[in-house]
């Protein structure tokens, strides 16, 4: 056989010798994080947080969906009146899941506690529950009926309560800004 002929050892040898030169030739070539980007990084995503959560407080969007008389106060919410949309209140719309303000105008009977409970969940997330008047609030003047509950807190988080029988529109309008405030808006003056 022509050539050099080298045992096991010998090539053993060699590729430590090329690892070691690799690793020299690499010492001074260490690549640093780049802090620029990094700190543009952490801005964008502080910023992002801050746009989602103002396009949130700016978009509420109401549930069309009533259960006894306060649902016409609810009708006239939604009227060029009270011109909802001014503030960010958007058209109520017609299925949960482009909804995520669940409005409770009206008694809860027993009965209709699974369906609410159904549409609560197809809502969108992060989700919020108005209780519109004395029967949402705490079953108003049924109080002691054996098939209304004693509040739709009962079966699901209420964020803002809105106390009268009927309230106005204008309570509601009120109880849509104070979900604003909680939501952390800034609303005031606007
Ligand atoms: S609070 Fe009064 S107006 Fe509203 S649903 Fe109850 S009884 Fe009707």
């Amino acid at each position: 056989m022509n050539g050099i002929d080298y045992d096991g050892q010998e090539f053993e040898n060699a590729r430590k010798e090329m690892d070691k030169l690799v690793q020299d030739s690499l010492k001074g070539r260490e690549i640093k994080p780049n802090v620029l980007f990094a700190k543009l990084s952490d801005l964008s995503k502080g910023m992002s947080g801050k746009l989602v959560n103002w396009s949130r407080v700016n978009s509420l969007w109401p549930l069309q969906f009533g259960l006894a008389c306060c649902a016409m106060e609810l009708m006239d919410f939604a009227s060029a009146r009270v011109d909802a949309e001014r503030k960010g209140f958007l058209m109520l719309r017609p299925t949960p899941r482009q909804a995520d303000v669940m409005v409770i105008a009206g008694w809860v009977t027993k009965s209709m506690v699974p369906e609410i409970k159904r549409m609560y969940e197809q809502m969108a997330k992060p989700r919020y529950v108005i209780a519109y008047g004395e029967c949402a609030t705490c079953g108003g003047p049924w109080w002691e009926s054996y098939n209304i509950i004693k509040g739709i807190d009962q079966v699901l988080p209420v964020d803002v309560f809105v106390a009268g029988c009927p309230p106005k529109p204008e309570n509601l309008f009120g109880a849509m800004i104070k979900l604003q405030k909680k939501l952390g808006g800034d609303i005031e003056g606007r």
